[in-house]
């Protein structure tokens, strides 16, 4: 027999894009039928709307629109000529394709070591690595990639210290960040260019790929919009450079403009989850609950340290209480087979090394009510309770 409290709330799932369909169920109809109607299925009016819309919100001067988030740092690598010989420097602890884009384009991805408070790019780390590839000389230190890990904004001001003191070109990845701020500036103004990506589990998420670029520099947003087609001139059959084919969707820049209405709220719903978790968890056991009040919170990430309980013990007991969980990330890039022949080896990497055995991401959403919160809060209590 489940307990009353189940029956009231349902199952606690990781993100629940059914109940947020429910909450925008007839815009998001009216916005899809109008493509239906017109039919511009590429390149459509609402593409534009979107970048317009996007950047308004960023308070940026331009946003190019791409087919995934991959592909938004891909465009800007591309539009910097960044190519074989080239370093950039990339967090050791993210998703594969912050330093993916970095390999495909024949330069070399050189990991730097991760905060344990923030899980973010460490400055000390990066300064080191910096310094390191000069010396070797082989490699010339083009760029840094910091990565807005789990919805919380990299610290740019003092990357952006250390990127003008080596004469490097700062790239945010915000896959994970899009509707949080720093210091009260939206994310996609934190940096000279900003990536994102649109993909359905991150914050804000289309029903598909997607991803965008923010930047205030003119001449960098036009190349990236020939690039993206195929480096088209003035004239579409007009070939100026080696391009891509990454379009944003029509049908998904409607998506998006559906969500936008709800996006303001939907932080500040995440905001409060992520309250209630902190005030609920705080240190319990040895489980640490983040707080942080500028976060798009697309994952509320907690660290395990127990004594006696592995991370999949407790993952498991948290399984059987019906609180689903997620690691992300099993494995710090460094240590991932693709890179075993990475320059530096991810010398210097330990936090990132231990905190991939050690996360556990929570059930995170706008629509997670207050009693499944707490469900939530209960169960790793009494997981952690050896
Ligand atoms: C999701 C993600 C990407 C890639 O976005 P896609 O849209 O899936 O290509 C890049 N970097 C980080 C940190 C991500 O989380």
């Amino acid at each position: 027999m489940p307990e009353p409290t189940d029956v009231m709330t349902g199952p606690i799932v990781m993100l629940d894009l059914a109940a947020q369909r429910r909450a925008i169920g007839p815009v998001m109809d009216q916005r899809i039928a109008a493509v239906l109607e017109h039919g511009k299925f590429i390149s459509g009016p609402e593409v534009q709307e979107l970048e317009e819309a996007l950047a308004a919100r960023a308070g940026v001067r331009h946003v190019v629109s791409c087919g995934n988030g991959t592909d938004a740092l891909q465009l800007v690598l591309m539009a910097w000529g960044i190519s074989p010989g080239d370093a950039v420097f990339v967090p050791s602890f993210t998703f594969t394709a912050t330093a993916e884009v970095v390999s495909l384009l024949g330069a070399t991805p050189i990991f730097c070591d991760v905060r344990e408070d923030t899980f973010n790019l460490d400055v000390t780390s990066l300064e080191a690595a910096i310094e390191a590839v000069r010396v070797e000389g082989r490699l010339c230190p083009r760029a840094i990639i910091p990565v807005d890990l789990f919805g919380l904004a990299a610290d740019y001001p003092a990357i952006h210290a250390v990127a003008e003191r080596h004469g490097l070109r700062v790239l945010a990845d915000a896959a994970q960040s899009f509707g949080a701020s720093l210091d009260e500036k939206p994310v996609g103004s934190l940096a000279e260019v900003t990536a994102t990506s649109f993909f359905p589990a991150k914050p804000l998420g289309c029903y598909g790929d997607g991803g965008a670029v923010f930047t205030d520099d003119d001449e960098l947003a036009s190349i990236m919009r020939s690039i993206r087609v195929h480096g088209k001139g003035t004239d579409k059959y007009d070939t100026v450079r080696i391009g891509v084919n990454s379009r944003l969707d029509t049908l998904q820049a409607a998506i998006l403009l559906a969500k936008l209405t709800v996006f303001d709220a939907e932080i500040s719903a995440r905001q409060e989850v992520a309250i209630r978790y902190s005030d609920g968890l705080g240190s319990v056991g040895s489980v640490h609950a983040p707080l942080r009040d500028v976060s798009a919170w697309a994952q509320y990430t907690v660290r395990v340290d127990h004594p006696a309980l592995s991370r999949d013990d407790i993952a498991g007991r948290l399984a059987k209480a019906g609180v689903p969980t997620a690691v992300y990330y099993p494995r710090a890039l460094h240590d991932q087979p693709a890179y075993a022949d990475a320059d530096r080896k991810g010398e210097g990497c330990a936090t990132a090394t231990a905190l991939a055995s050690s996360v556990l991401s929570l059930p995170m959403h706008p629509y997670l009510d207050v009693a499944s919160c707490e469900r939530v809060i209960e169960a790793v209590v009494a997981a952690v309770d050896a």
